[in-house]
This record gives structure tokens, C-alpha cells and sequence, in this order.
């Protein structure tokens, strides 16, 4: 856990969230400012800060995230008509909360990924 995270404090359940699914490792929770009818965010409960500070010893957990990603769209109902998978990284990827989360992104067409 890392201090002033507020991830981790949503991990250990010293900050509230809508959890939607949890297991020993991850964590995925409702997006306080949801940008689709289905936004969840679901993240490793050890802290990383970014998806570049990820090291060969993570693979497997990383594995693991992506894999529960998965399960979670499938629990939401979401996961025939499809859903988009972000992890914005660093400054220019727009990352805000700098605990590495999975953004998981359903319930309408999402149109174009990038705005030119
Ligand atoms: P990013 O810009 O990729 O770092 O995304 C951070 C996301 O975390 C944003 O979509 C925020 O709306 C979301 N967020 C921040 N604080 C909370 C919180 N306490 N509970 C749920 N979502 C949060």
C-alpha cells in the first residue's frame, strides 16, 4: 500500500465505492464519473503506479487483472455486445490516479476511440 493513494484506501476499504466484483487480488469497483452506462474500474490491490512501471515479476498478475476484466464484463452482462478496455498511462495518457486501474467501458456504441 502506498500513502496518499486513494486506490489503495478504496483496496484496504477505508474509502467506500460500488464494488462490483472482488477476489484476493483485484479489486473492480463503479467509476465516480462515469463516461458510458457501464463504467467500472477494476484494479491490482498491490500498489503500481503505472502500467510502465510494470516488471517481469508482475506478469502474472497483470495476467490475472486483464483475465478478471473479462469475468467482470461478463457479470455486468456486457461482455456479447462488447465493451473497450483503457489504461491510460503517464501524463500524455491522461492518467489521474496514478495506481494502475483498468478502465472497463460498456452499454452503448463508444464510436471512435480517439477524438482528432
Ligand atoms: P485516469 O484518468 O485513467 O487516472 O482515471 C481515474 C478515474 O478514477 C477517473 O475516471 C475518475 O472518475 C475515477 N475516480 C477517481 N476517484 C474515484 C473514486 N473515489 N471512486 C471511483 N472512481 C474514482
Amino acid at each position: 500500500m502506498s500513502d496518499n493513494c486513494i486506490f489503495c484506501k478504496i483496496a484496504a476499504g477505508t474509502i467506500p465505492c460500488g464494488k462490483v466484483y472482488e477476489d484476493d487480488q483485484v479489486l473492480a469497483f463503479r467509476d465516480i464519473h462515469p463516461q458510458a452506462p457501464v463504467h467500472v474500474l477494476v484494479i491490482p490491490k498491490r500498489h503500481i503506479a503505472t502500467l510502465d512501471d510494470v516488471q517481469e515479476v508482475d506478469r502474472a498478475d497483470m495476467g490475472h487483472l486483464l483475465e478478471r476484466t473479462t469475468h467482470v464484463a461478463r457479470l455486468l452482462g456486457v461482455a456479447e455486445d462488447g465493451y473497450r478496455v483503457i489504461v491510460n498511462t503517464r501524463k500524455h495518457g491522461g492518467q489521474e490516479v496514478y495506481h494502475i486501474h483498468v478502465h472497463l467501458m460498456a452499454g452503448k456504441p463508444l464510436g471512435p476511440m480517439l477524438s482528432r
